[in-house]
């Protein structure tokens, strides 16, 4: 009995061309009543894409459907997972995260889930589309990072990162060989560096508080002003264009080492196992098949790292550190919703590591992808609305989310210090949070917070203020005011008459 189990063993007629992949001329259906029901669009019907070119099911996936791989079965000899030791002291060791239903790997795959989190969806439209060649292999030349981030003690230590590759950035490189025998290894990590440019900053140095240093900071060429507001050069008006940020930056999606990430939880990994198939629909039965594959690409989104300063002054304890851990708030952080303190708040943080690094210490910023304290934005807005139909005061703010969502948070910041331990931190001299949630998580995973930051005052949206209080009065740390519970109703957001002009 094979351990790889198929979902259809009905034979098929089967085209192929020189090509390889591109489609047969003919329309063929194998005798199964199309799923689509009308216009022939269900299994093993021709269907179309853009240049008129199109898939079989079968010209694109030769063989059968594997629904799952099955540790139980009494004959293994399908089943060849590559050694992966999580927190072996060498890539070597450790052994490449081996993820791809390809042919040439799928025997051999050591990891649940799928590379690119979610857009790992996008790319099954490419290859159902046409636009994807199955065959593609990633050229990697180039790719490698621009900084070092090397090895440090937390990478041994299978209990200190769960939630991350710090392999990641490495994989081209390390995994070359196994890339040549197919196994489609892939980076989970990339680096890069670049510029950044914000309004705020702009505005910062029009003030004088963020002055350019050409290291970190450096003066935007001037630009053409159409309205000769300012200067002439050579006939040409010119006005000041401010200031650009220079940053390193690393983009990591998740990876998820099970009995590590139950550890960290305080729960068992089969409950963690469960819960993640229950709560997926059924996605990846592999959770409960293949108990013996303990690392699981969640289709989640992951996490971007900016760096202020020399990358490697993070390791090192001599150097100050300031910090910003920031959840994402697309309303915000991108539009300038002025009902919460997101974008306020990020760009304070920036302002302060790029300052800390030109004191000759190192600024991080760690933007996480957990859009909506991880309830989404679509729980978000059905909040706001809630809030304002009923008087937006600060003592329902938090209760809002509960009636609607159930809880008031899912961004369990457990995970979040990964990254940290991931760089290397010792410790942090300046965190700009009024989070507990995230000061402890940072503070119990064994990385010190010398000192706290709350957002000045005059950085607040007036519309803001309802969720400043809440947090404050919910125990967030502030340490310019105090909110009693019982003032809470006092504390009343706009409504939307002025919307309805
Ligand atoms: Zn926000």
């Amino acid at each position: 009995m094979s351990s790889i189990r198929s979902t259809h063993s009905h034979s098929h007629t089967h085209v192929k061309t020189d090509m390889g992949f591109l489609p047969p001329t003919t329309a063929l259906v194998d005798g199964l009543p199309p799923l689509g029901g009308q216009g022939g669009q269900g299994v093993g019907v021709k269907v179309l894409d853009l240049e008129g070119a199109a898939h079989h099911v079968e010209d694109l996936y030769p063989d059968p459907a594997v629904l799952s791989t099955y540790y139980a079965s009494p004959d293994k000899s399908l089943l060849k997972p590559i050694p992966l030791t999580w927190g072996a002291p060498t890539a070597t060791l450790r052994g490449p995260l081996v993820v791809s239903h390809k042919p040439s790997a799928i025997a051999h795959r050591n990891a649940i889930g799928a590379h690119s989190g979610s857009y790992s969806i996008y790319r099954a439209l490419a290859m159902a589309l046409n636009t994807l060649d199955p065959a593609h292999v990633p050229d990697y030349t180039n790719t490698h990072p621009p900084f070092p981030v090397t090895p440090n003690a937390s990478w041994f230590d299978p209990g200190k990162i769960v939630s991350l590759d710090p392999w990641g950035h490495l994989a081209q490189t390390e995994f070359e060989e196994h890339n040549k025998r197919g196994l489609d290894v892939r980076p989970t990590i990339s680096l890069t560096k670049a510029h950044i440019k914000m309004s705020e900053l702009d505005r910062a140095f029009q003030r004088g508080e963020i002055l350019p240093d050409g290291k970190v900071v450096h003066n935007s060429l001037p630009r053409e002003s159409p309205l000769g507001t300012s200067k002439e050069n050579n006939g040409r008006k010119e006005e000041d264009a401010g200031v650009e940020v220079t940053t390193s930056k690393a983009a990591v999606e998740p990876v998820w080492h099970l009995p590590g990430m139950a550890a960290r939880f305080g729960i068992s990994e089969d409950l963690l196992r469960r819960a993640l198939f229950e709560e997926t629909g059924g996605m990846y039965p592999e959770l409960i098949t293949r108990p013996d594959l303990k690392v699981f690409l969640p289709p989640i989104g992951g996490l971007t790292v900016y760096i202020f300063g020399n990358p490697q002054h993070l390791r090192d304890p001599t150097k100050e550190l300031t910090l910003r851990v920031h959840d994402e708030c697309n309303g915000s952080d991108v539009f300038g919703s002025d009902i919460c303190t997101c974008r306020p708040y990020l760009i304070y943080g920036i302002e302060e590591a790029i300052k800390c690094a030109q004191r000759g210490g190192v600024g991080l910023v760690v933007y996480f992808r957990k859009e909506g304290r991880a309830l989404g934005e679509v729980t978000k807005y059905l909040v706001y609305n809630s809030r304002k139909r009923t008087g937006d005061t600060a003592d329902r703010y938090f209760k809002a989310t509960e009636l609607i969502a159930g809880v008031k948070d899912m961004r369990f910041q457990a995970l979040m210090p990964d990254v940290l331990h991931w760089l290397g931190v010792q410790k942090i001299d300046n965190m700009i949070s009024m989070s507990d949630m995230k000061h402890d998580a940072i503070v119990s995973s064994g990385i010190p917070i010398l000192k706290r930051y709350d957002i000045p005052a005059e950085l607040l949206p007036p519309d803001s203020q309802v969720e400043i209080d809440a947090k404050i009065a919910a125990g967030y740390f502030s340490a310019q005011k105090q909110v009693k519970m019982e003032d809470l109703h006092l504390t009343v957001g706009r409504a939307w008459e002025d919307l309805e002009h």
